[in-house]
């Protein structure tokens, strides 16, 4: 068991030193209403609904009381307005959203297939969500955040590099906090520029946040057991594991471990589960709530939000996740 005082302890900067703060893309999710493959004939559609997954990291950070701010692009459009309308109304600083005259909000049309899988049509790198860059409005947000939440997927935007390198001077220089989760498309590591960056945020990360595969990619170790042990060889204090349906893991630096079963809910839609989760783990921490209780309103706002379809549509209220947590069942590990 581990020591209350790991459970209590981390190295993630307490909210009042300023907000979370995430850089990368903004986007809607057109969603076909029927599985099948691809688009190849006119299918009902839904949406738009607000997505990209620093979105909705963000926005169930602030849904969940912490404070939490975002640096993006979005087009002079409707499709930027609904997703700086629910930032807003969540409770997010949109200060450092950039609004681009030339480029319209980036967007995702996305169909199941019936094995689950996905198809995708992207319009990310000649989209608004492209354009993100270091503007003044950026620099305030930075300059008075409190910790960094990286997501893999930012590698894939141009930009976003050298808003990161900025944030992660000024926010380590204030005595603030990084986290990561490095969710990004495999492929994207072949580039070496890409890996180089990528190793650097695993080097300083105080928290990763890693699902399946990613461990191991992170850690550039196969196994559990080798691989967290790899990952707390660099300076991270504290890993927190999703393993979807089947929950998730707290492990610290001092070898202690804490298993949270996962609810049991039927899955409507996957995507933005690691988002939420990962959304709600730090708030929760940043709060300065115990691992144990932080993984419980991780394992809550990402079964939550697979229950809804849209990709932020269930993220989670302080008080709507504990109604959830109150009213579902646990799966058994
Ligand atoms: P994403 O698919 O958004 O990239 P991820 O792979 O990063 O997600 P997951 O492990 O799939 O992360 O989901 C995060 C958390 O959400 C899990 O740890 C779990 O607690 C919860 N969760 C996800 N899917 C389910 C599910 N089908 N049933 C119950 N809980 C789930
Ligand atoms: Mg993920």
């Amino acid at each position: 068991m581990p020591s209350n005082d790991i459970q209590t302890q981390t190295r993630l900067a307490p909210d009042a030193l300023g907000p979370t703060i995430t850089i990368g893309e903004i986007l809607v999710e057109i969603m076909a209403n029927s599985r099948g493959n691809g688009f190849l004939e006119p299918i009902e559609l839904m949406g738009p609904y607000p997505s990209g997954a620093p979105a909705i990291f963000i926005d169930q950070c602030a849904r969940i009381g912490g404070a939490a701010g975002i640096i993006a692009s979005v087009g002079n459009d409707d499709f930027g307005r609904i997703n700086v309308g629910r930032l807003r109304a969540d409770g997010a600083d949109v200060s450092a959203i950039s609004e681009s005259e030339d480029y319209p909000t980036g967007s995702a049309f996305v169909r199941y297939r019936e094995d689950g899988s996905r198809d995708f049509v992207f319009n990310i790198a000649k989209s608004a969500a492209a354009q993100v860059s270091l503007t003044s409005e950026a620099k305030a947000l930075i300059a008075r955040s409190g910790h960094l939440h990286v997501m893999g997927t930012a590698f894939a935007i141009p930009g976003a590099w050298e808003i990161i390198d900025h944030a992660i001077g000024v926010i380590k220089e204030r005595g603030g906090s990084i986290s990561f989760d490095p969710n990004l498309r495999k492929e994207l590591l072949g580039q070496p520029q890409t890996r180089e960056r990528f190793a650097r945020l695993v080097e300083i990360a105080d928290l990763i946040l890693p699902s399946g595969e990613e461990l191991f990619v992170a850690a550039g170790v196969d196994g559990e057991a080798a691989a967290i042990q790899a990952l707390f060889a660099r300076n991270a204090t504290e890993i927190a594991l999703k393993r979807g349906e089947r929950g998730s893991s707290f492990f610290a630096a001092d070898g202690s471990r804490i298993d949270c079963p996962a609810f049991k809910v039927v899955e409507v839609d996957p995507t933005g589960a690691g988002d939420c989760f990962g959304g709600a783990y730090v708030a929760c921490r940043r709060l300065g709530m115990p691992a144990n209780l932080a993984l419980d309103y991780g394992n809550a706002a990402g079964a939550r939000n697979v229950t809804v379809m849209g990709p932020m549509e269930g993220a989670g209220s302080r008080a709507q996740l504990d109604t959830f947590i109150a009213t579902t069942a646990r799966a058994i590990p």
